[in-house]
Formats: C-alpha cells, structure tokens, sequence
C-alpha cells in the first residue's frame, strides 16, 4: 500500500501526499496581520509561491475546504492558479470560486458522504460544525453564515462567512479544520488518524472538550492525534509559529486525554511531515 503522508504549514493549512498525488486541505500562507483586518484581505502571491515551494508542491490534484473562514479560505484561488486542481467544498467555496474566475469544471460541490476519487486519493465529506463563538464573533459570523454570490477579492475579513462546514476524510484520515462536531456522526468509520483543529477551546468548559474527545477521537476508534491550528495565525510563518492565547494549556489537556484513552497525541509542527 503506498504511505500516504501529511505535512503541516500553520492554521489547518495541510499538505497530503500519495505516491504522485497530492491534496490541500485550507491551504492559508498569506497570513495577514491582525491590523490588516482594518482593511480589505488580499491573499499573497509571493508567500503562496514560498509555500507551496516549502512544501515541495509543483501540482496539486485538489483543495478541499473544511469552511470558508478567511483564515482557511482566502488563498485557495491563488493557489489554484499557481499549483492547479479542483476546489472541492461547500456552496459558499463554490461561490469564492466562480468570483474568483475558476472554471467550472474545476469546481466540486460537496454532497455529504459521497465517494469522490481525486489523483490517487479517496476522500468523503462528513457534517461537520464550526466551534460555537461568543460575542463578537457570533455578531460577525453568525452560525448559517454563507459567502454572497457577489464576493469579488480583496474583501473584508467578514466577507469569509463560514458555509457548511466538514469533517474531511481522506483513506483513513479524518480532519477537523474548527473545534467543533456533529453528535453521533462519526462513529463507525475506519479512522486510524484524527487531526483536530483547537483554535478557541480554551473558551470553551472542560466538559465541552471532552465531549469533542469523545466524538472525534473515541468513537472514531483512532490510535493517532495530530492538532492544528494552535497557531497565532496574524503573524507570518517564517521565524516559525507562535501560540495563539491559551491554546498549550488545551494542548496538555488533549495529551492527557490521549494517555487516559490510549491515542499518541502529537501537536502538528511547522513544516514537517508525518506518516498517516
Ligand atoms: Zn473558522
């Protein structure tokens, strides 16, 4: 069976190899600084073409988006138009697609639990949910939040409203790009890895953490935790990341779970690659 393997670049920003084939999966390099949040986002060209260098990218088979938040969102047509491949995600993806001038047979709208074979890769999109927000968040990004069909880039960070949101599986590969879950939706399918995303966790009551464990790691039956988006995302990426908030005290809590229910818990470091 060929390896598939998984390397990390800040946020959820995922980079998945098998034998030629390759998947992104809310590919975010441009990383603009908080007080660019003032103004209109604009992805970076320069710092894609970094990336996706760093990441040893020359084509990619398919982006696949978990939502449409800019901080998974914003670069996705740059990276199209740089490394190729289809943008496989929600209505709202497909709508930051079409604005973005990406033809249309390039464009793949998610239907829950489909099969869909891209390069060399079996990927199936399950229900997901965004990690509830409080106030202002929620004011901003309300929960049924979708990308307006006349988004033209660059645009206000609140243009990135959320869309569906989903947990990825690719082979045996589970992803979850936001802390949060859909009851009973994840029990039965054959996981050998979880990666989850923890950004906002720490505002969240320790039962609430540990009723995520629960859904995304043990009903999934999973031996392998790996967590993304720990990162403070407005800061570039080149001197390495740094936390965001409280996000290592999350961290240890999650490592204790893992010693607890027996998974290896491994937090996604910058730029290198893991076995899946
Ligand atoms: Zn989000």
């Amino acid at each position: 069976m060929t390896a598939v393997k998984l390397s990390y670049f800040g946020t959820n920003s995922l980079v998945i190899q098998k034998g030629a084939s390759t998947l992104l999966i809310d590919p975010y390099f441009s990383r603009p600084r908080l007080l660019a949040l003032w103004v209109k986002l604009n992805p970076d060209p320069l710092r894609i073409m970094k990336g996706l260098s760093l990441a040893g990218v020359k084509h990619v088979d398919g982006v696949l988006l978990t939502h449409t938040h800019f901080d998974h969102a914003l670069d996705v047509i740059e990276v199209i138009r740089q490394a190729g491949g289809c943008l496989v995600g929600s209505q709202s993806a497909m709508r930051l697609a079409r604005s973005g001038g990406i033809e249309e047979k390039r464009c793949i709208s998610v239907s829950l639990r489909e099969l869909y074979s891209i390069g060399d890769f079996q990927v199936q999109f399950h229900p997901g949910c965004h990690l509830p927000f409080s106030m202002p968040l929620n004011w901003l990004f309300p929960e049924d939040g979708q990308i307006s069909e006349n988004l033209t880039i660059p645009a206000h960070f609140w243009a990135f409203q959320c869309g569906d949101t989903y947990a990825i599986q690719v082979e045996h590969m589970l992803v979850f790009g936001s802390a949060g879950f859909v009851p009973d939706a994840y029990r039965g399918l054959k996981i050998q890895t979880v990666v989850l995303a923890v950004g906002g966790l720490e505002t969240k009551p320790r039962s609430y953490l540990e009723q995520f464990y629960q859904e995304t790691v043990r009903s999934t039956g999973a031996r392998q935790v790996l967590l993304s988006h720990w990162d403070n995302f407005f800061l570039p990426s080149e001197r390495g990341l740094k936390q965001l908030g409280l996000s290592f005290k999350i961290i240890e809590q999650i490592q204790e779970l893992g010693a607890v229910y027996g998974q290896t818990v491994q937090v996604l470091a910058y730029g290198e690659t893991y076995r899946v």
